[in-house]
């Protein structure tokens, strides 16, 4: 089960709240014992119970001799021993726990006077006619005489001090117990507001990187791997961040190099794309531009001249008796001489100019910007040119030499469109064969 950090910590201090809540309670309820306890409360009780017993039995240990003096009844006698051992017994209890020095004295004083009272009794017992002694009637008089000094002169002295410790003792205990209740509820505070300024931090100290990471992670997933975190937050957050930061250095690094590669994929891409381009409007044996190509060309460069109002011009080339050369030197010699036709031309035209085998060892020229008197210059250049190329064999070629036979149409003169110009180039060039071959006509 998946728990809210925020909700974790909680729950763990509310269980120590609810703990210490408890042990606070049971301390708030046991604290009359304790002070009690530490003040000798409870001793001091419990020797005014011995004492008051002590007292009840002087007040009768008077009376079995009294009723011995009226009914001569000996038992009186054993009444007396029992309630004389009570009051030695209490004293001798007394006497145990006394701290007092004081106290004490007054106990064997107390216990003195006893004494004598008793010797005093045991006298009238041994009266043996007790009724109406008049030394019996004495004894008793004297007897009575201890026993009130015992309790005017040591009980009740004894008593007053020990009511004056109690009240003292209760006094201090009332103030420590109200400083303690004080202590307890202040501390209480105390104690909620930690753990409550305690959670607080906890959730502040976890939850803010927490909050910090996953803004990290947006943005950086956002595309910005520049974005670092920055806090310092204690060891394991610190650990954390480095590596976070580390991460996206990485990132950051990957990124780069993948980048880099797809420029440079493009770039390889886009230059093939170039150079298949070329091939595909290229002639493979000679270099020059497919006959698909020508078409396009010409198409493009008459709608410029027609929207200038430019001169154009169109030259058709055609080897003269190539097929008696192919047929006496083989095809192979014969394309070595379509390469050399096609450098011919190529090396006399103009950059912009465009040069295209048109079928087999026929060539056209486009030449834009030139009027039918420049065009036919260029075709006569060309036709010199092919006529003084080394060609093998070319001796034993009709006329003894390799030639090439050129017709030129201009724009818009001869045509305005792409059929008339190559038409009347073509009705040039076979003007030009009719002529005699090598040589240029122009429509
Ligand atoms: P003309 O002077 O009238 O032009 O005579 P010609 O023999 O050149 O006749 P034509 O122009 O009809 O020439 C066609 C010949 O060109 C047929 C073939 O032998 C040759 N030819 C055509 N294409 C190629 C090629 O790609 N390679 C080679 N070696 N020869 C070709
Ligand atoms: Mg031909
Ligand atoms: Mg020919």
């Amino acid at each position: 089960m998946a728990i809210r950090i925020r909700t974790k910590i909680a729950i763990s201090f509310a269980s120590i709240l609810i703990l210490l809540s408890f042990l606070g309670l049971i301390a708030y309820y046991n604290r009359n014992i304790l002070f009690y306890g530490m003040f000798g409360l409870e001793q001091e009780i419990y020797k005014l119970g011995i004492f008051s017993d002590i007292q009840l039995a002087i007040d009768k240990v008077v009376m079995p001799a009294n009723d011995y003096l009226i009914t001569g009844d000996l038992k009186e006698r054993e009444k007396f021993q029992k309630l004389a051992r009570e009051v030695e017994d209490g004293f001798k209890r007394l006497e145990g726990l006394e701290a007092h020095r004081e106290h004490a004295e007054l106990y064997t004083g107390a216990m003195e006077r006893f004494a004598v009272l008793k010797k005093k009794a045991e006298e009238i017992f041994a009266i043996p006619n007790p009724i109406g002694d008049k030394r019996g009637a004495r004894l008793m008089y004297d007897m009575d005489a201890i026993a009130s000094d015992i309790i005017t002169n040591y009980m009740d002295r004894y008593y007053t001090r020990e009511r004056d410790e109690i009240k003292e003792a209760a006094a201090s205990a009332g103030i420590v117990r109200k400083r303690v209740d004080m202590l307890l509820f202040t501390g209480g505070i105390a104690a909620v507001v930690t753990i409550f300024l305690l959670v607080s931090y906890l959730i502040r100290s976890i939850l803010r990187p927490i909050l910090e990471f996953k803004e990290g992670a947006r943005i950086i997933g956002t595309g910005d791997l520049n974005y670092r975190i920055a806090i310092r937050d204690g060891l394991e957050i610190n650990l954390l961040v480095d590596e976070f930061n580390r991460m996206a250095e990485r990132l950051k690094g990957s990124y780069a190099d993948l980048e880099e590669k797809v420029e440079e994929r493009t770039k390889e891409l886009n230059e093939l794309n170039i150079r298949l381009k070329e091939l595909s409007i290229t002639d493979g044996l000679t270099g020059a531009y497919n006959h698909k190509h020508f078409y396009e060309m010409l198409t493009d460069d008459i709608k410029r001249a027609a929207r200038y109002n430019h001169p154009l011009s169109l030259i058709i080339a055609d080897i003269d008796y190539f097929k008696h050369y192919n047929d006496s030197r083989g095809h192979l010699q014969g394309d070595n001489v379509l390469k050399g036709v096609a450098s011919c031309i190529m090396r006399n035209v103009r950059a912009q100019d465009i040069v295209a085998r048109y079928g087999g060892e026929e060539f056209v020229i486009i030449a834009p910007e030139t009027g039918k008197d420049g065009a036919r210059e260029l075709a006569e250049r060309i036709r010199r040119c092919v006529s003084l190329q080394p060609f093998p064999y070319k001796d034993a070629q009709p006329g003894g030499n390799l030639t090439i036979s050129l017709g030129v149409s201009a724009f818009p003169k001869d045509a305005s469109d792409q059929k008339g110009l190559i038409e009347k180039a073509d009705a040039a060039l076979y003007r030009a064969k009719e002529g005699g071959r090598n040589r240029v006509e122009a429509a």
